[in-house]
């Protein structure tokens, strides 16, 4: 059986750090990465929308799930020297302002290409379509299985991802290696993905697009919130601050709560309900004329204008005189609280991130190895880490790709 001073598990963005940084270390150190597709750093192609948000500049610990574990890798290799480590690799990058971070091609393969030809420089072996199957701890080391196949490593990290985006690789059965090595996970949900909704108020906005303040209400509480693009489906709500909120979504279907769960749109944050209705007031005045349907496309896109007002109850036939105060107050209401039920959320086939993961309180936060097994370490979205769009989940994976591969090293 062949034996390796380290074997990486998952050839994904937080794998090949990890094994490129333990080379770095530690040139006298045998590593390969072990990974089940064809070829390593499928997901990466796919982020960004092929663009690779790779970081955000405003990286905190609280832009994290589990931010008090994940913030000893992320100040380590925080965001300057994440970036500084791209750039020794031969990858120049770009700030946008609003902080995301993106390759200066802005696309996507130039991340992935930096990461292996690295990684081949280093003379990094990389054994692709090599799903592990089962790891044993024998006698101090780990036998590493791929069906009938074996090998053994003094080291590992696993570094398998989650369950988010399958046909990219992370298909879970990470943690049901870890699972065998007896650690406990917490509850797998999708992150980062779209929210259905009952559909009867929103038939007419399939593929509409607009910047709002969205929040999640159970039962008359508010439970998150947040503002940018929406994007409206056939099923429902996309677009980033939808996904933002979708984990709050998920975790309430997946209680099993009979609670109702209310997704509440205001169209325009920056106007109050009252300044809205003295809106449609001027409105009037300027140009009685003006067929309801345009009454609020000063504000809001067009289709939208007219969705408010089926919501408030108003019938697109009226003439603007024909308004009522009551339904003038009733259309600047709907426009700042447009509600739909939520109905769940899309599966981990549509999700960017899996919220939940190993139990983070297992590993130690300065290095990521295990407090069970020594010379196992787990980086990336295997761990119970997660983070917002923009940027957040690519940095958790190279702070602790860099951090598990450098403690390897030692
Ligand atoms: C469509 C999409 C867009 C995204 N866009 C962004 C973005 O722009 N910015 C951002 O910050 N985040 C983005 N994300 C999230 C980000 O890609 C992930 O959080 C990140 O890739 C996680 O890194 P990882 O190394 O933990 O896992 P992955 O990148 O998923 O890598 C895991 C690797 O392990 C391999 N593997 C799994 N199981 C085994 C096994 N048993 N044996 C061998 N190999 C195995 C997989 O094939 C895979 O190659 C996006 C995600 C998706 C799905």
């Amino acid at each position: 059986m062949k034996n390796y001073n380290l074997a990486v598990i998952g050839g994904g963005a937080s794998g090949l750090c990890a094994a490129i940084n333990c080379a770095r270390h530690n040139s006298k150190m045998s590593i390969v990465i072990l990974e089940r597709l064809p070829r390593v750093g499928k997901k990466i192609l796919a982020t960004g929308n092929g663009r690779c948000n790779l970081s955000n500049i405003n990286t905190q610990s609280s832009s994290y799930h589990n931010g008090e574990f994940a913030c000893a890798a992320l100040n380590k290799y925080n965001v300057e020297k994440t970036l500084a480590f791209f750039n020794s690799v031969g990858l120049l990058t770009v700030t946008d302002n609003e902080g995301r971070v993106y390759p200066m091609s802005y696309t996507a393969p130039s991340v992935l290409d930096a990461l292996r030809f690295e990684a081949e420089r280093l003379t990094i072996e990389i054994r692709c379509q090599t799903p592990v199957t089962k790891i044993q701890a024998v006698s101090g080391k780990y036998i590493i299985y791929n069906g009938a196949n074996a090998i053994s490593a003094e080291k590992v990290i696993i570094a398998c991802g989650g369950k988010a985006s399958p046909s990219q690789g992370s298909d879970g059965s990470g943690f049901e290696l870890l699972k065998n090595l007896g650690y406990k996970l917490t509850p797998l949900l999708p992150a980062l993905v779209q929210i259905k909704t009952k559909t009867d108020l929103i038939k007419s906005l399939k593929g509409v697009r607009a910047k709002a303040r969205i929040s999640v209400w159970i039962q008359g509480e508010l439970i998150s919130e947040s503002s940018g693009e929406i994007q409206f489906t056939d099923f429902g709500i996309s677009g980033i601050a939808a996904m933002e909120v979708s984990r709050y979504v998920s975790c309430h279907f997946q209680s099993g709560s009979k609670k109702s769960c209310l997704i509440s749109i205001d169209f325009v944050p920056s106007l109050s309900k009252n300044e809205v209705s003295d809106y449609i007031y001027r409105s009037i005045k300027r140009n009685s004329a003006l067929h309801i349907e345009g009454l609020l496309t000063g504000i809001v896109p067009k289709a939208v204008s007219a969705a408010i007002c089926r919501a408030a109850g108003i019938n697109l036939s009226l003439e603007l005189s024909d308004l009522s105060e009551k339904n003038i107050s009733g259309i600047a209401q709907c426009i700042k609280s447009f509600n739909l039920e939520a109905t769940g959320t899309k599966g981990f086939e549509s999700a960017q991130v899996t919220s939940g993961g190993v139990e983070v309180s297992e590993f130690n936060s300065q290095t990521l190895e295990s407090k069970r097994h020594k010379g196992l370490y787990c980086c990336g979205e295997i761990l119970d880490v997660d983070g917002g769009c923009g940027g957040f989940n690519l940095q958790w994976a190279w702070s602790s790709g860099l951090t598990a591969g450098k403690n390897a090293a030692l």
